[in-house]
């Protein structure tokens, strides 16, 4: 008898997950996302040059004193001219702040939230202009430079998250065992009135974006200060800000030199709080003056690092050096969590070495808004010329497996461009294992255990991220030993780079940062509020 076989059910066809653009996603993007940032980089330079003003308690702001922001790329292009804002701006500023703060803090968190999240869609709306401007203004290539507005915007949803699983932070505490009275307590955070933001150069959107929405969130006002190498994408932010309907003077965006108008804000007794984000130099002096006020203030200092990677015999060898590559030269070793230090144990040395190199002569240098390239310039002139007497003092100690040079030839001759730099054979009691150079190089060094490795990794002022390659339990031991905030084991996607909100929350110990609260994890939030606990006997 034939038996009859039921027709094979044909497998329900497998949905594709929804790409999403993180650092970590960034190397292998859907089509459509080139499409689009082309599309948007075409409309953002047919519109180059225009005067942009500050915005202080909504209304722009021109002044006599402009200066003109040029990219990296090719230095003839103006991308566009700023305000010079004066002490007087910076003073302003915070008296919008001040006055608009009684409003801000009095509405309902709920309220808050809500136009907080129509300030992330809005990122999220212009994205690829955004992207296309920040690729202009600081060099970056078109994957770092859209993840950076991304992540703006996953950072403040991520503040906003907070507040709604907190239920804004308002939390019933144990009722006294009183006899004759009923006595509840409620411990309340509140908000503690201007918040002053200072941002770096290197991630000008999320280093801005993050600490604001955070500071907004909580109930503060903010007065925004970007660095004077991007000042167009802060006023991205300020209007993003503006056109989610934030009320006049919440969030005000002044622009202007670090020791004038920066050092006004730091110096107005009116700042309740400050999150600045730079360098040790910068920070620590902030850090040190701010406390200098009538009483203590809340002051986060986001800071350098001199990130180490430490590889064991027993790493996989190809992860490690990819996942070096990536971070000694992503955004041309000018991220914080740069890797600028390889420690790797003596066996296994010259292979990695070898690897490293070749991965590091396929990298494509040059304008960052074309598809193939990965390393954009460097900032700026200062720091083009730091990379010419650094890989002078680094070839008279050691030897360079590959770069050491600026490249000049053809069109990279008008920008900042420099070929990415492994130093090798640098003895280690050479300055620059534990100075901060911002820049593509990185230097790598033999060492004869994995405990030696260690003790180098930690003999530095900072902290801020590391990455280690090896077994299983040896990654359990580089756990418990690195003194770092952000710490990768076998990431080829990353060594010591590539942090996310709410996957990777970022922050540094020692030097690297004053706080030890990660920013996009759970503990960022309260520092912008203080705590006021509510006693009521019935
Ligand atoms: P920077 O030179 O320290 O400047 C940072 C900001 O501080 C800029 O807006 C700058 O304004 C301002 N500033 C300078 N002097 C000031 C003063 N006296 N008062 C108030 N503000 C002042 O740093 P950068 O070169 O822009 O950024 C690179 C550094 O940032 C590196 O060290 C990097 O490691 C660090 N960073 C740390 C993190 C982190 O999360 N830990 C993240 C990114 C970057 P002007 O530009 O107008 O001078």
């Amino acid at each position: 008898m034939a038996t009859k076989t039921k027709p094979a059910k044909k497998p329900a066809a497998k949905k594709p997950e929804k790409f999403r653009l993180t650092y970590s996603t960034m190397f292998s993007p859907p089509e459509e996302m080139h499409t689009k940032f082309e599309k948007a980089l075409a409309g953002v330079r047919a519109n180059l040059g225009r005067d942009h003003g500050m915005i202080i308690n909504g209304q722009d702001r021109f002044v006599e004193a402009k200066f003109e922001d040029r990219s990296p790329i090719n230095a003839d292009w103006v991308l566009g001219t700023f305000q010079k804002g004066s002490a007087q701006d910076a003073h302003d500023a915070i008296g919008a702040a001040e006055a608009a703060w009684p409003q801000w803090s009095g509405i309902k968190w709920q309220n808050r939230v809500r136009l907080l999240r129509k300030v992330a869609a809005n990122i999220e709306k212009r994205v690829y202009e955004i992207g296309a401007a920040m690729a202009l203004e600081v060099g970056k290539n078109r994957l770092e430079a859209l993840g950076d507005v991304q992540e703006t915007a996953d950072l403040i949803k991520y503040s906003c998250d907070s507040m709604e699983r907190n239920d804004g932070f308002i939390k019933p505490m144990g009722i006294d065992p009183l006899v004759g009275y009923r006595s509840t307590n409620v411990s309340v955070l509140r908000p503690y009135g201007v918040w002053v933001v200072i941002s770096p150069f290197n991630f000008p959107f999320a280093l801005a974006g993050g600490p604001s929405g955070a500071a907004l969130a909580a109930g503060n006002t903010v007065v925004f200060k970007p660095a004077t190498d991007t000042p167009w994408t802060g006023r991205l932010l300020a209007e993003c800000m503006r056109d989610a309907g934030l009320p006049d003077g919440v969030f005000n965006f002044v622009t202007g030199g670090g020791s004038t108008l920066g050092q006004a804000l730091i110096d107005d007794p009116r700042a309740a709080g400050i999150t600045f984000t730079g360098s040790f130099e910068v920070g620590m002096r902030i850090y040190r003056q701010f406390a200098g006020g009538s009483y203590p203030r809340p002051c986060i200092t986001e800071m350098g690092g001199k990130n180490p990677a430490i590889v064991s015999k027993n790493a996989d060898l190809d992860r490690a050096a990819i996942g070096i590559m990536r971070s000694a030269f992503g955004l041309q070793g000018q991220k914080c969590s740069a890797c600028s230090r390889i420690l790797v144990e003596a066996p296994v040395k010259d292979k990695l070495a070898a690897k490293l190199v070749e991965l590091t002569n396929r990298l494509v240098v040059g304008d960052p808004t074309r598809r193939e390239v990965y390393l954009g310039p460097v900032i700026n002139a200062s720091a083009y010329r730091d990379f010419g007497e650094f890989t002078e003092e680094l070839s008279s100690a050691g030897k360079f497996l590959t770069g050491g040079k600026q490249l000049r030839e053809g069109e990279l001759g008008k920008g900042y461009f420099c070929a990415p730099t492994i130093a090798d054979e640098v003895p280690l009691d050479h300055r620059l294992w534990k100075y901060e150079m911002f820049l593509p190089i990185t230097m790598l060094t033999a060492v004869d255990s994995l405990d030696s490795a260690m003790r180098i990794a930690n003999a530095v002022n900072y902290g801020l991220t590391a990455g280690f390659y090896g077994s299983r339990k040896e990654s359990s031991w580089f756990f418990e030993n690195i003194q770092a905030g952000v710490t990768y084991a076998n990431r080829p996607q990353g060594a010591t780079t590539g942090a996310w909100p709410g996957f990777q929350p970022f922050g540094g110990w020692k030097g690297s940062g004053s706080s030890g609260k990660n920013a996009g994890g759970l503990y960022y939030l309260p520092q912008y509020m203080h705590e006021q606990i509510h006693t009521l006997v019935e």
